[in-house]
């Protein structure tokens, strides 16, 4: 598997954006990541070392280069995530109390399972399903 940082470059330059010190630091900070984060969060995560205005001005070019996929939350809150070409098929926990999105990968037979009630849920209907994403809502281990 090619590495993400590989990935992004390819797809980048495919695009002919420029892939700058602070798109690098987004997405450096996006891929150790354990879920989607906000614009503030990886604004704490980078130490504010790139302005909150560039922040938001990077992530709208990686989404639009599909680089980054946007995640809106229950309560409101639009995070991010790299695009699941990048990182694997996967879903989320949300907690309820703190808002925290953690990512969730399901092992091979459970995702095939999950699969088959999409398939079983849609075949009915004149809807040809593409993808799903499941999210669990709950209380972390902090707010338990
Ligand atoms: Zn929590
Ligand atoms: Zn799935």
């Amino acid at each position: 598997m090619a590495n993400t940082e590989q990935l992004v470059t390819q797809r980048l330059t495919e695009s002919g954006i420029r892939y700058s010190r602070g798109r690098r630091a987004v997405i450096d900070a996006l891929s150790v990541a354990d879920g989607p984060r906000s614009a503030a969060e990886l604004h704490r995560d980078l130490a504010e070392a790139v302005p909150l205005s560039s922040l938001y001005r990077s992530l709208s070019v990686l989404t639009d280069a599909d680089v980054v996929t946007m995640h809106h939350g229950s309560r409101g809150v639009t995070r991010y995530e790299l695009s699941e070409w990048l990182t694997g098929h996967h879903h989320h926990l949300v907690c309820l109390s703190c808002g925290t999105v953690d990512d969730i990968t399901p092992p091979p037979d459970l995702e095939a399972d999950l699969e088959s009630v999409v398939i079983s849920l849609t075949v009915a209907g004149r809807f040809s399903p593409k993808g799903h994403a499941l999210e669990i809502e709950g209380f972390c281990s902090e707010c338990a």
